[in-house]
């Protein structure tokens, strides 16, 4: 009993975190259970499950283009792509798939941001998985279409130079940039419960000290408020207290209020189809 209440919840949390991590665990169980476990040493078990994971994981990325999701580039370094994950770990866990015309728009503002600054590398962090309208991408519900996708802020060393494929946070994620004035916070009380706006306190002692890259980011920000909607954007996610920085408040720049996640850690981006 307590075994198949164990089985249920790794399937349950593999299956939220990667998608199609359950159904590769449920074979792998089913596989497990026709040959005798003894025989092999434990670390065979793992080696099993997790060439069937890879297996499913390469058969996703060749299907889901054919249902109307694409990956954006995982290893930019084997590329001359402008436009990348910001770690492979998203690859791995099958959250960097994004509808065809968000992929042209992303590609598209990351050659504009390249070709304004030289060498600048645009950042993708959680997009969407590969299969089923309305499965969401926790924490982030609404990446539940393949339309949306967090972009990672441009940064640089303090007063000094770009980095380039660098983000402040080793995931992307929590290296908030807190306005130099907290009257200017959007949210002065934030919501004790039922919310997401996490300030994740342990974890900033994984974050670098880092500065914006002021000048790309307004490259970035302006390109997604003008051009971007032109070719479909339609919501743009961030601080109030960095669009007012950046100068793009207004039209489809929106606060998404103080129970959602922070939004001064990495930039929402959605399209409308
Ligand atoms: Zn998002």
């Amino acid at each position: 009993m307590l075994k198949a209440l164990v089985h249920s919840l790794v399937f349950v949390f593999l299956t939220l975190l990667t998608q199609i991590g359950g159904l590769a665990y449920l074979l792998y169980f089913v596989i497990r259970g026709r040959v005798p476990s003894h025989r092999f040493p434990k670390i065979t078990n793992l080696l099993v499950f997790g060439l069937i994971y890879l297996s499913f994981s390469a058969g996703a990325a060749l299907t889901a283009p054919l249902l109307g999701r694409e990956p954006l580039p995982c290893f930019g370094a084997f590329t001359d792509s402008s436009i990348q994950m910001q770690s492979p770990l998203y690859c791995l866990l099958n959250r960097h798939y994004v509808s065809p015309r968000l992929k042209s728009l992303t590609f598209a503002l990351a050659d504009h941001v390249d070709a304004r600054h030289p060498g600048s590398i645009t950042l993708a962090l959680d997009a969407g998985f590969p299969f089923i309208e309305g499965f969401p991408l926790l924490p982030h519900p609404s990446h539940d279409d393949g339309r949306k996708l967090d972009l990672a802020f441009y940064y640089k060393e303090p007063n000094g130079a770009y980095l380039p494929g660098v983000t402040k946070s080793p995931l992307g994620y929590w290296g908030f940039e807190n306005p130099k004035n907290k009257a200017n916070s959007a949210c002065k009380k934030a919501a004790k419960t039922l919310s997401l706006r996490w300030n994740m306190e342990w974890f900033q002692l994984f974050v670098r000290h880092l500065e914006l890259d002021r000048q790309r980011m307004a490259t970035a920000l302006k390109w997604l408020k003008n051009e971007g909607r032109k070719k479909g954007l339609s919501k743009i996610l961030i601080e109030p207290h960095l669009a007012r920085a950046f100068s793009i408040s207004g039209g489809i720049v929106r606060f998404q209020g103080c129970r959602a996640a922070r939004h001064d850690d990495h930039v929402h981006i959605q399209v409308s189809g």
